[in-house]
């Protein structure tokens, strides 16, 4: 296999798929030798099959909203590989969603799952759009239609979809309620469901704590301590919130969070009263970041991301992706930073990665360092199909053993000869090995 031939006859056939074709070269570039090593995959054709996703579902969501009128947006699930197991991933709403994102999407999941130790295929799917604005009626409305349409190709078995940008715990719940309305089964179809229907403790926090563990497993290797460390994190939302209450646990300083309007900048870090301030202002009140400036002193940057208006040890883009650029990376290098754990997805541009690479400082890809909440929402899974609810403690034990593993199958994989662990490299061979060994053994299906 020829990395840039499977990659240039995929940017012939899906031309207008720019983030699909991005998150298939990072994965094929650093695999490369790695299948090489096995002329029978070549025999197999497995790259392409690997690479295109097995089915995509896309669909027309028709719904009233609060003034009557109808609106339509545009549906999809990607269901990428069930090699290992039921396709899984999160469902996102937001304006930007298309085909090109959620195929990038599903196919990065693919080697995530494969990487929690957990038997999960990839898949993701979403719209159009937005429930920034929308009231929960609407919000309710919309998701009943999304789900009339897509509830045929989902199930326990089949495919379970979860929460992304957009869907909380509120979207899952309207989502599950009108699946088991229309399946008629009552099953563990969804996960992050809410506590009385099935849903885990600690799902909600599995993404955002699971970055820090990783981030702990990372600095470990280098015997750096968190305590008194300064970490910029971007985004407001599920993952960004909760990975400042695990770094502030940590006893790290958090000194910046954002939304798609601005960034605010806190140098001496949050307080409790602060981060408290944050969790009920995005979670109950659905506000904006300005709010917080509007309230305690910081410096509010509108329209402008982290990167480049703050100092800091640490980064952990928990946004969206290409989110960091190389002028970004650069600057953050330059002003100290020693390592990058992504909670979002694909959030670093090439560039940018190759900048962390180049510096040589801990730099976890979101498949590996934010693979905590599919995790968990495999334990959800097993604890649906047992009908037993596992305790805080238990799941969070489990989570930390499986960020371990994870970190573990990076340094296997990804260490170079001079020391330096490369993530990407360890978690896209570690990963890819485990699909690849089973479609092998499953034939040309
Ligand atoms: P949320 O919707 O809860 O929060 C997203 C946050 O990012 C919000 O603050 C939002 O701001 C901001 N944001 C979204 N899009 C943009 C944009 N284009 N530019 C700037 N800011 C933006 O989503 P999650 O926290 O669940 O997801 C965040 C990231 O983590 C995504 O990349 C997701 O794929 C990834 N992820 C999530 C997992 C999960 O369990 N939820 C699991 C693994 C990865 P605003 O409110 O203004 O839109």
């Amino acid at each position: 296999m020829k990395a840039t031939e499977v990659i240039n006859d995929l940017r012939r056939r899906f031309p207008n798929e720019p983030e699909y074709i991005q998150a298939v070269e990072e994965v094929l570039t650093t695999i490369e030798d790695t299948y090489n090593e096995h002329p029978e995959f070549e025999r197999y054709n497995l790259i392409e099959r690997l690479c295109i996703p097995d089915r995509i579902f896309s669909f027309r969501v028709s719904w009233v909203d609060d003034k009557g009128r109808v609106q339509n947006n545009m549906g999809y699930r990607i269901q990428h590989n069930n090699a290992i197991g039921p396709y899984k991933g999160g469902i996102r709403f937001h304006s930007s969603v298309n085909q090109s994102i959620l195929k990038f999407l599903a196919f990065e999941q693919t080697f995530k799952n494969s990487l929690t130790t957990l038997a999960m295929g990839g898949a993701k799917g979403g719209s159009d759009f937005s429930p920034r604005g929308k009231s929960d009626m609407e919000v309710m409305r919309f998701c009943q239609a999304f789900i009339t349409e897509l509830w045929r190709q989902i199930g326990p078995d089949t495919d379970v979809p979860a929460g992304d940008i957009g869907v909380g715990g509120r979207e899952v719940g309207y989502m599950y309620g009108m699946y088991k309305k229309m399946a008629r089964e009552f099953t563990g179809t969804f996960t992050g469901k809410g506590r009385e229907f099935g849903g885990s403790l600690i799902r909600p926090e599995a993404t955002g704590f699971g970055n820090c563990y990783f981030l702990l497993n990372m600095l470990a290797t280098k015997g750096i301590d968190i305590k008194g460390k300064r970490v910029a994190i971007s985004g407001s939302g599920n993952v960004a919130t909760y990975t400042a209450v695990k770094l502030m646990e940590l006893g790290a300083k958090v000194v910046s969070m954002s939304d798609s309007d601005g960034t605010i900048i806190v140098p001496e870090g949050l307080t409790e009263e602060q981060l408290h301030y944050i969790l009920d202002l995005k979670n109950i009140y659905r506000g904006r970041i300005r709010e917080f400036a509007d309230k305690y002193p910081c410096t509010y940057l509108a329209g402008e991301r982290p990167w480049q208006n703050v100092k800091c040890d640490i980064a952990m883009p928990s946004a969206t992706q290409n989110e960091i650029d190389d002028d970004d990376a650069r600057a953050l290098l330059a002003n100290g930073c020693i390592a990058v754990s992504e909670g979002a997805n694909m959030p670093s541009t090439p560039e940018a990665i190759k900048e962390f690479l180049n510096a040589k400082i801990l730099y976890a890809p979101g498949k590996a360092a934010n693979a905590g909440g599919v995790a968990v929402s495999g334990l959800e899974m097993a604890q649906n199909s047992q009908k037993m609810s596992w305790t805080a403690e238990e799941v969070d034990t489990r989570l930390k053993n499986i960020m371990a593993e994870i970190h573990h199958q990076c340094e296997l994989y990804g260490r170079q000869p001079d020391g330096y662990i490369n993530y990407v490299k360890g978690a896209n061979v570690a990963g890819f090995m485990k699909v690849a060994n089973a479609m092998m053994a499953q034939g040309i299906v």
